[in-house]
């Protein structure tokens, strides 16, 4: 076979010449060690490599020669529960064969081929079938039952189908084509760099719900949306991240994790297997999918993690499910597009970053979205997509947040002067926001509350308002401040204390029901009204301030989600308070 020659070599980036039929982005095997490379750029006969192993030792005059294919994973049961590199190899797999450390040029499939996995067909020879019909099911794992399909661009007649135990390269099915007869595997594969096809992308509608106060009630995000997180060391950042993957509305989980240090990734790789699935009490893999980079695996991995990340995510959501997808950080995978762009000595924008970091960015979080899936029976699925993002020095001018701020709709700000004080989710108020609110109040107004909406956007004004009044007290102290201002301070305390402030830790805190979160809010907004009235008819400020029912509020959300009638009585009991009853007259007498 003719193959073409290596003539230079610079870290993951080789350049080649003279590869018989060479094309953009196909996979390209490099030297007698057989390493694995992507071409990302083409000049006349010379090709760039960007090559997903260690390059050391590779010198000019080395063979290189084609795939003919591009970049792409493997698709079919046996992804839930699997831990992948950036390419999607398993990395139990690269270890029982090559040691700790990845060895060069290691082949090993991405889906295990000799497992078999039980095959119920749903369809009967006869039917007519086109891409993403649903041909039939293997239960995948206790909490999976993966959809198998039709593959995108196979469309004619079933003229076989079998029930049983197959592995994913056996044939399952026959389709007579117009083009001859297609056999199916339970297995498809898909080229990362390129979208899945769908039918129809829908507007979010619902939010994805995450039973984390903070985020469902001021800073939702919808399901189909996506979200951005920094993470300053110990803000916290990673406690979200688990909360999400265990609570939030999705049943897929796939957690892309570009390693800020080694240790960093191996703290996912040990963590998060150790979770337990809330909702069913199994191990929350049996609904996850982890690709996972170290800082020790080359640069050229990291980049490609995250297409390998969002094609695993489309392909579940063709199954008709909701999908959350976490990059974590994306600010190490855009380091790798910036080193990579530096050696192919691009024209480099602001602090170095290629200029089409903004449109690399976009393209991830576009393939998020809520949609109709192809095929029948008439489904639809969702990605959401949040992104973790690590601005050095907690500066979120920097570029790589800049790009991000400007395609997602939700910004969770965790801050580390809150992480500081202890309140947690540290999620900053004022600066955080979701785009989504609009969107989602029909949804909220429906399921939760009326009031919803009026509720939660008084208690964004009352925190607003303790913010401007803080500036005050630094200035004369909180004795010029009028009644009426001393209360607001009150109740903004208690939205902090009583409602933002949430435990992951504790067994009931943990997690809130949107209906538990309206009951809540209403009730520490209850006491804003009740106490302005109070102060009209009176009652001394001090009075209001020592109500006994005051610390039953702020142990209403340790009040598990069965007994949701005691926030209600909480509620009837304080709307009964009158001046009288609290003997208002005797006021500063
Ligand atoms: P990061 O990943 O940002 O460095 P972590 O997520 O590990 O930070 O959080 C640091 C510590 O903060 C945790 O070990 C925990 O003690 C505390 N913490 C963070 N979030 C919460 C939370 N929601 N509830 C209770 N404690 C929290």
């Amino acid at each position: 076979m003719k193959r073409g020659k290596i003539i230079k070599v610079s870290g993951p980036l080789v350049v080649a010449e003279g590869i018989p039929g060479i094309r953009m982005y196909d996979i390209v095997r490099v030297s007698e060690k057989r390493l694995i490379g992507e071409v990302i750029e083409i000049r006349g006969d010379r090709s760039w490599i960007q090559v997903y192993e260690e390059t050391t030792g590779l010198g000019p005059g080395e063979p290189v020669e084609t795939t003919g294919r591009p970049l792409s994973v493997e698709l079919g049961p046996g992804l839930i529960e699997a831990i992948y590199d950036g390419i999607q190899r398993p990395l139990d797999a690269i270890a029982a064969e090559g040691g700790d450390r990845v060895t060069r040029g290691i082949e090993v499939p991405a889906l295990p081929r000799d497992k078999k996995w039980e095959f119920t067909p749903h369809l009967s020879e006869g039917a007519l079938v086109q891409p993403g019909d649903i041909l039939g099911v293997v239960q995948e794992t206790t909490l999976v039952e993966h959809k198998i399909m039709v593959p995108p661009g196979v469309e004619g007649r079933l003229v076989q189908i079998k029930a049983g135990a197959f592995t994913v390269e056996e044939i399952i099915a026959k389709v007579e084509t117009k083009d001859g007869i297609q056999e199916l595997a339970l297995m498809q594969r898909w080229p990362v760099r390129r979208e899945r096809p769908y039918g129809k992308k829908l507007a979010p509608t619902q939010p994805l719900t995450t039973g984390q106060r903070s985020i469902d009630t001021f800073f939702p995000v919808a399901q189909g949306g996506t979200a951005a997180i920094p993470g300053p060391f110990g803000s916290g950042k990673t406690v979200v991240q688990h909360q999400l993957a265990k609570w939030a509305s999705a049943d897929i989980i796939v957690y892309v994790g570009c390693g800020e240090r080694g240790n960093e990734m191996t703290d996912v790789l040990n963590e998060f297997p150790r979770l337990k699935d809330p909702k069913s009490g199994e191990p929350l893999m049996k609904r996850t999918v982890l690709v996972a980079n170290t800082s020790d695996m080359p640069v050229a991995a990291r980049e490609a993690s995250i297409y390998t990340g969002i094609t695993i995510a489309e392909y579940f959501r063709d199954m008709g499910f909701s999908v959350a997808i976490m990059a974590d950080s994306t600010s190490r995978w855009a380091e790798a597009l910036r080193e990579m762009s530096g050696r192919l000595e691009e024209m480099p924008g602001e602090e170095g970053y290629p200029a089409y970091l903004g449109s690399r960015l976009a393209d991830f979080y576009e393939r998020a979205g809520r949609v109709v899936c192809l095929g029948n029976p008439q489904r639809e699925g969702s990605i959401t997509a949040v992104g973790a993002v690590s601005p050095p020095g907690g500066d979120l001018s920097e570029p790589v947040t800049q790009a991000t701020l400007r395609v997602v709709k939700v910004f969770w700000g965790l801050d580390s002067a809150l992480a500081y004080r202890r309140h947690f989710p540290a999620i900053n108020w004022l600066n955080s926001y979701s785009l989504y609110e609009d969107r989602l109040d029909e949804y909220y107004r429906r399921e939760v509350g009326e009031e919803w909406l009026t509720l939660r956007n008084r208690a964004m004004r009352l925190l607003q308002e303790e913010a401007e009044l803080e500036e005050i007290v630094r200035l004369v102290g909180v004795d010029a401040l009028s009644d009426h201002d001393q209360l607001v301070l009150e109740i903004a305390r208690s939205i902090r204390e009583d409602f933002l402030h949430q435990n992951a830790f504790h067994e009931v805190d943990t997690y809130t029901s949107l209906t538990k979160q309206y009951k809540l809010l209403r009730l520490v907004m209850a006491f804003y009204g009740v106490g302005q009235r109070l102060l009209k008819e009176g009652v001394s400020l001090a009075k209001i301030r020592d109500l006994p029912i005051r610390e039953e509020i702020g142990r209403a959300k340790y009040l598990p989600e069965d007994r949701l009638d005691g926030i209600d009585r909480l509620y009837d009991e304080l709307m009964a308070y009158t001046g009288e009853t609290l003997g208002g007259g005797e006021k500063d007498a």
